[in-house]
C-alpha cells in the first residue's frame, strides 16, 4: 500500500502529509525516550492508548471551547490534525511539586502547589529544552506577549478542566506539558494546542493509592508501564472491549 510521505520524526510520532491541504497525519509510536532522550525503550501498546486518550482529551477540550489541532482520529495509531506553526514552547502545568521542580528548587514531591505554576521550556534538543523566561521568549520572538496572554489563560482552562475530569475517575493531574501552535483562518491567527495530552506528557496519579499511572514508570524504572497506560484508558472508558490484544492490532487500517 502507498504510503503518505513522512514529513518530521519525532520520539514518540511521525507526521505525514494529510489527504488534503492544511492537514497531517499524527502516528504514535510506541518508542519512549527520557532524559533527553539518554533513556530509549518500546513501551508495547503505547501508541494505540495513547492515539484514544489524546483523541478523548482533545475531543472534550473541543465541547468547552478549547481550539486544538485535533481533527478526526483515522485508526489504531493515527489521527488527522490542522497544520499548524509550532511555537518553539514546552508549557508545563504543576499542580503539585514533582520532577524537575521538586530536583530544582528542593521542594519534596507530593507537595501541593499553594497555586498552579506555569513554566515554559524553549523547544531544543540540543540544549535539553531549557527553562526560559517570559522575558527571553519576548525579546527571542517566539511567541508574542498576546501569544503569551493566549497560551497562559488556555493552559490554565485546561489545567481545571482535566484536572476535573481526573478526579472524576480517581487520578490526581499531577503536571502536564502543553504545545501551542498558530492556525490562520481568512487572515486571522488563533492559537490552538497542538501535539498530544496523554500519560507520556502528564503526570497522573491514583488519588487514593498515590500509585504513578504515567510515563514516570518508564523513566524511573518502576514497571507495569502499559498497564499503568491502559489504566488511564480504562478509567476514561475508552479501552476496547476486547481488551490489550485489541490494542496491538494492524498498525494502520485504511
Ligand atoms: N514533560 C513532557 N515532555 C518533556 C518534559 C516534560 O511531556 O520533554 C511533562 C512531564 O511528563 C511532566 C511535566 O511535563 O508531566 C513536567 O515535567 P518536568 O519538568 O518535571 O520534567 P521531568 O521530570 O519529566 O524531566
Amino acid at each position: 500500500m502507498a504510503r503518505r510521505r513522512q514529513l518530521y520524526e519525532g520520539k514518540a510520532k511521525i507526521l505525514f502529509e494529510g489527504p488534503e491541504p492544511g492537514t497531517l497525519v499524527q502516528y504514535f509510536k510506541d518508542d519512549a525516550t527520557a532524559f533527553n532522550a539518554q533513556k530509549k525503550g518500546v513501551i508495547t501498546g503505547k501508541g494505540v492508548l495513547n492515539n484514544r486518550i489524546s483523541e478523548f482529551i482533545m475531543l472534550r477540550l473541543h465541547e468547552i471551547g478549547v481550539p486544538t489541532h485535533f481533527v478526526r482520529r483515522l485508526n489504531m495509531r493515527e489521527q488527522l490534525i490542522r497544520e499548524v506553526e509550532i511555537i518553539p514552547l514546552e508549557v508545563v502545568v504543576r499542580n503539585v511539586a514533582a520532577g524537575s521542580l521538586s530536583a530544582r528548587l528542593g521542594i519534596a514531591e507530593g507537595t501541593p502547589l499553594p497555586r498552579s505554576i506555569v513554566e515554559y521550556y524553549y523547544k531544543n534538543d540540543a540544549l535539553g529544552d531549557p527553562l526560559v523566561a517570559e522575558e527571553h521568549i519576548t525579546a527571542f520572538g517566539w511567541a508574542s506577549v498576546q501569544d503569551l496572554d493566549d497560551i497562559m489563560a488556555l493552559s490554565l482552562r485546561v489545567n481545571d478542566f482535566l484536572s476535573g475530569l481526573f478526579l472524576g475517575v480517581g487520578i490526581r493531574l499531577v503536571d502536564f506539558k502543553l504545545e501551542f501552535g498558530r492556525l490562520w483562518e481568512n487572515e486571522e491567527m488563533r492559537i490552538v494546542i497542538a501535539d498530544e495530552i496523554s500519560p507520556d506528557s502528564c503526570r497522573l496519579w491514583d488519588i487514593k493509592t498515590g500509585e504513578k499511572l504515567d510515563k514516570d514508570r518508564f523513566r524511573r524504572d518502576l514497571g507495569r508501564v502499559e498497564e499503568a497506560y491502559q489504566e488511564v484508558a480504562r478509567r476514561l472508558g475508552i479501552l476496547p472491549e476486547a481488551g490489550v490484544r485489541d490494542l496491538k492490532g494492524p498498525e494502520t487500517m485504511q
